[in-house]
């Protein structure tokens, strides 16, 4: 497998707390302090309420699968050895949607639409720590 952990953008402010949560194993985003919705990334609006305070909160990692499909193209060079594969949205308890891949070379396409989703937290290098789900 190509090296996922040197295609990453190098750790900053931004994503930090997100990967050192996954390397614990446990997920974590920002949750904005006006309205309570979590965001995928640390931005410096809410793009719910354009709040411009958030925080660092931990999710569940459940959830249900969103949304489906299978990359037959190299969009990514870390992953070009693994075309094809499967890609899902999950929609967290929280209610954010966050893009992932099933674990366990578990056919994403047999998933049905719905199922529930529990995250698993997948070591790749000594400094990264990849999000993916499983049937919970
Ligand atoms: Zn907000």
């Amino acid at each position: 497998m190509a090296d996922i952990a040197a295609l990453l953008p190098p750790a900053d402010e931004t994503n930090r707390p997100y990967r050192e949560a996954l390397k614990d194993g446990r997920l974590c985003l920002p949750r904005c302090d006006a309205c309570g919705e979590f965001r995928l990334r640390a931005s410096r609006y809410c793009p719910s309420c354009g709040g411009t305070s958030s925080r660092w909160e931990e999710l569940s990692g459940s959830g249900r699968l969103w949304g489906r499909c299978v990359f037959h193209q190299v969009y990514f060079e870390a992953f070009r050895d693994r075309v094809p594969y499967g890609v899902v949205i999950v929609e967290l308890e929280e209610g954010v949607r966050v893009f992932s891949n099933l674990a366990d070379g578990i056919d994403t396409m047999q998933v049905p639409i719905g199922t529930a989703l529990a995250a698993v937290y997948e070591p790749v290098s000594d400094e990264v720590t990849l999000l993916r789900f499983r049937p919970a």
